[in-house]
C-alpha cells in the first residue's frame, strides 16, 4: 500500500510552505478547473503565492469563472513558475494525466496529490484521495473547512460549485450523496445562483458545436439487445463542422440518455492521431475496471482510455470485448438500474 495522508498533514505543508504551482489532468473540466481556482483563492487568502497551469487551454464554457484569467496553460509562454515549493496535483488518478506540464512538476520536490478516483496511483509526496466524494471540489470544501470556514466566499463557492455541479452531471450520478447535496446547499447559501452557472457551463452551446452533436448523432449505433450504444467523431467532421474538440464533451452523455441502454462509448480521433475513448455507464457495469483493460481509467459510471492506431480498428477490438464481458454478466434486474447501482445488470 502507497502512502495515504490525512487532511492535517496536507494542511500543515500548506501552512509551513510559500509558493505553489497548481495542476489538473489535460482534456480539463469543471471539477479539474473550480478546484484549481477555488485552491487558487483560498491559498491567496493565507498570503500564498500560486500559479495554476494546465497543459490545455481553459474550455470556453468557464470562462464566466472568477478570475479564470489567472488559468495559464503551456502556451501561454509562461515564465513566472521559479522557486516552487510545492506543486498540487488535482483530479488525476495519474501523475502522466497532467500531460506536458510533467516536465515541470517532475522537478518539484514536494507533490500534494488530491484526488477522488479509485484508481489513484498515490504518486504524490503526500496523497489525500477520497473515494467517496463526488469530486475534488468536493474534497476542497472539506479542506476549507478544516482550514477555516470563514475563509469561504462567494467567487470560491461559485467555482466548487461548477466542480460539483459538472462532475455529478448535475447531480443525476450515483456519486451524489447526502454530502454532496449538503455542501451544495452551504454553497447557494454563499450568494451564488446554481442556475445562472448551470446556464455559464450548459447554456451557451456554438452553432458549430450543435452541428458536431448532430452528425454524431447520425452515425450513433446500438447492439441488438439495446444495451449498449456508442458513435464516433472523426477529424473530418470537427473540420466540416468548424467545431472545437472541447465541445465534444457532453455528446457521450446524449448517447447515454437513450431507454434501455446502460453502457455507451465514444471513439474520436485527437489532433495528435490517438483514438480517445469514452465510457458511461448508467448501471451497475464499471467502465473503469473495462477501461484499465485498455490502460485507462476513471470512475464506475465514467472512463476512458487512449490508444493507438486506426478508429474503426480500436472500435471493433473494443466493442467486441465490452460484448464478450457483458455476455458473461447477463442482464438481470436491468430495469432497476434507475434505483441502486447493485439492482442493475
Ligand atoms: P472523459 O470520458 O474524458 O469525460 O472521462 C471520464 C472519466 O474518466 C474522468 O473521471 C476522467 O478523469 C477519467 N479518464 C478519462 N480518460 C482517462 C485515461 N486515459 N486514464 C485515466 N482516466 C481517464
Ligand atoms: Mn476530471
Ligand atoms: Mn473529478
Amino acid at each position: 500500500m502507497k502512502m495515504m495522508n490525512n487532511i492535517d498533514e496536507i494542511i500543515k505543508v500548506i501552512q509551513k510552505n510559500n509558493s505553489f504551482l497548481i495542476t489538473s489532468h489535460i482534456n480539463l473540466d469543471g471539477d479539474g478547473i473550480g478546484s484549481e481556482l477555488a485552491l487558487y483563492f483560498i491559498l491567496k487568502k493565507l498570503n500564498k503565492k500560486s500559479v495554476i497551469l494546465n497543459q490545455d487551454k481553459l474550455p470556453r464554457i468557464y470562462n464566466f469563472l472568477p478570475d479564470n484569467n489567472k488559468v495559464y496553460h503551456l502556451e501561454n509562454n509562461f515564465s513566472d513558475i521559479k522557486n516552487i515549493d510545492v506543486g498540487i496535483v488535482l483530479d488525476c488518478s495519474n501523475i502522466k494525466r497532467i500531460g506536458k506540464t510533467y516536465e515541470i512538476f517532475k522537478d518539484i520536490r514536494t507533490v500534494i496529490n488530491i484526488d477522488h478516483h479509485e484508481s489513484n496511483e498515490k504518486y504524490g509526496s503526500l496523497n489525500y484521495v477520497d473515494c467517496s466524494a463526488s469530486s475534488v471540489g468536493e474534497i476542497i470544501y472539506n479542506l476549507i473547512k478544516f482550514i477555516n470556514i470563514d475563509l469561504l466566499d462567494e467567487d470560491i463557492a461559485a467555482c466548487l460549485f461548477t466542480a460539483i455541479l459538472t462532475d455529478t452531471g448535475s447531480f443525476r450520478y450515483s456519486n451524489s450523496s447526502s454530502k454532496t447535496f449538503e455542501i451544495a446547499s452551504r454553497l447557494t447559501s454563499c450568494g451564488i445562483k446554481s442556475n445562472l452557472i448551470a446556464n455559464n457551463v450548459y447554456n451557451r452551446n456554438t452553432f458549430p458545436g450543435l452541428k458536431l452533436l448532430g452528425k454524431a448523432l447520425l452515425n450513433l449505433n446500438m447492439n441488438e439487445s439495446n444495451h449498449v450504444s456508442w458513435l464516433s467523431i472523426t477529424r473530418k467532421m470537427l473540420d466540416d463542422t468548424k467545431a472545437k474538440d472541447e465541445e465534444i464533451e457532453g455528446i457521450i452523455d446524449v448517447a447515454t440518455t437513450l431507454n434501455n441502454v446502460e453502457i455507451s462509448a465514444l471513439f474520436r480521433e485527437t489532433k495528435d492521431n490517438k483514438i480517445k475513448v469514452s465510457f458511461r455507464s448508467k448501471g451497475n457495469f464499471d467502465v473503469n475496471k473495462f477501461a484499465g483493460k485498455f490502460n485507462g481509467g476513471g470512475h464506475p459510471n465514467a472512463a476512458g482510455c487512449v490508444c493507438s492506431g486506426k478508429l474503426d480498428e480500436i472500435k471493433e477490438n473494443i466493442l467486441s470485448e465490452l460484448f464478450n464481458d457483458i455476455k458473461h454478466i447477463g442482464y438481470k434486474n436491468k430495469d432497476k438500474y434507475f434505483n441502486n447501482r447493485k439492482d442493475s445488470l
